[in-house]
């Protein structure tokens, strides 16, 4: 077994890490504070060909591995989660099933916009009676004269409204039976929708607890009516396909519980270490300490699970287990060690000029989004035989 990073993954480290710092964290407060889609990091992230990284090179990918994916991830998380889950959700979400399900056709004509970051992709799973229970889908497809006519609504849906979004892979139903014709099992199928489409509208941007710089809204379908060619793979097929994307959505989620993690640990030690009471550095007290020593711990065990996803992934070995493990694991911990960096920063914690104060308000998301920590509990429980 060894646990050292190759020399290309140490290198997307590096490069993810100089971004993160030079770029995104002296943008990030005023970004969060004003509410402002980050433009211009992801036109900088796709000319550093990180829009599109597991992908292969002949759609304009960058040819990585998840491993190299989930390092970069991390790494962005580190230091801002707005920035992180516009390309999470673009990569594992919006441009993934494109990839995985499409036609030569459909890839050629959305991969490479979508790898350079000249497009946005969004995934639409959601809708205001299927969280969860994501099969329990009520948007509905039906056939007309070669074209999908769409009617429904999507709910909580990251990167289909900024100026760039291109494209959103929607569920809905498309027939009663097994895709196979017979039986009378529910049909859900995927379907590729461009922005602009008549009758495809986003709604306005929630206002939420954290993730403030990304985009998420409500998108509604109204008589919406696409070539019967944006079908995405073999019809009935999307029940199967999205717990798919959700298996490989949950390790880049996973490496953003680590990177916020490890965010806060940085910016709690080089806290403590400045702040003075009782004439020492607070970093000398053991209550501290334990602290820090406790947050060092469950980081470098969550981050191993989560690299074990990646590579059983790359390895074409079954990581659904792993993937949970990794996602149920590292949201929690997202959570707690966010709030212990704001426990150590006292009251300056609670400000919005000390990054860890916006660190609390993106980790919660962290054990929701992807499938919940209940959610993961099921999977988990469901892998092991229970
Ligand atoms: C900021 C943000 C961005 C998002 N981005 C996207 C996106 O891009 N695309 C997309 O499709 N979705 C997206 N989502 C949706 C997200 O994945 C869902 O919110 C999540 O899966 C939970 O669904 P729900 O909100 O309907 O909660 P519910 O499913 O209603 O769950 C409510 C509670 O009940 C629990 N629960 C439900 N069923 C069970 C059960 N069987 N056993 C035990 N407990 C259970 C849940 O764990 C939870 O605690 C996003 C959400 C947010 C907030």
């Amino acid at each position: 077994m060894d646990f050292d990073l190759s020399a290309d993954h140490e290198l997307i480290r590096r490069t993810v890490r100089e971004f993160a710092e030079g770029e995104v964290a002296p943008v990030a407060e005023e970004l969060d504070r004003t509410k402002s889609f980050p433009y211009e990091i992801v036109a900088k992230l796709g000319a550093l060909n990180l829009m599109g990284i597991p992908f292969p090179e002949e759609y304009g990918g960058g040819g990585g591995d998840t491993l190299a994916y989930a390092l970069a991830v991390e790494e962005l998380t580190r230091v801002d989660s707005s920035v992180a889950i516009t390309l999470c959700a673009h990569t594992s979400l919006g441009t993934q099933p494109i990839y995985l399900f499409g036609s030569e056709e459909q890839k050629r004509e959305w991969l490479p916009r979508l790898c350079a970051g000249e497009l946005l992709g969004a995934f639409g799973l959601t809708e205001p009676d299927a969280g969860s229970d994501a099969g329990n889908t009520r948007t509905r497809a039906r056939l007309d004269d070669g074209e999908w006519v769409i009617d429904g609504a999507k709910q909580f849906i990251t990167n289909a409204g900024t100026d760039i979004s291109g494209v959103v892979c929607i569920t809905a139903v498309t027939g009663d039976g097994d895709g196979q014709g017979n039986g009378a099992t529910r049909e859900i199928s995927n379907i590729i929708v461009a922005n602009g489409t008549p009758g495809y509208t986003q709604g306005e941007p929630y206002r939420k607890m954290g993730w403030n710089a990304s985009d998420t809204r409500p998108l509604s379908f109204d008589d919406c009516r696409v070539p019967q060619e944006n079908l995405l793979g073999p019809r009935g097929a999307g029940f199967k396909q999205f717990l798919h994307i959700l298996d490989i959505g949950r390790i880049g989620v996973a490496a953003m519980g680590v990177g916020l993690a490890q965010g806060a640990l940085d910016e709690a030690l080089k806290y403590a270490k400045q702040r003075r009471a009782f004439g020492k550095p607070i970093s000398k007290f053991q209550a501290i300490q334990s602290k820090l020593a406790d947050m060092s711990t469950e980081i470098e065990a969550a981050r191993l699970l989560v690299y074990k996803a990646a590579l059983e992934k790359d390895a074409k070995r079954n990581f659904t287990l792993t993937a949970a493990q990794a996602k149920l694991k590292t949201g929690r911990l997202a959570v707690r060690c966010a709030e212990e960096a704001v426990q150590i920063h006292g009251g300056y914690g609670f400000i919005e000029e000390y990054p860890v104060c916006r660190f609390y308000r993106d980790a919660k998301i962290l054990t929701i989004g992807e499938g919940t920590d209940e959610v993961q509990q099921m999977v988990i429980a469901r892998a092991l035989g229970a």
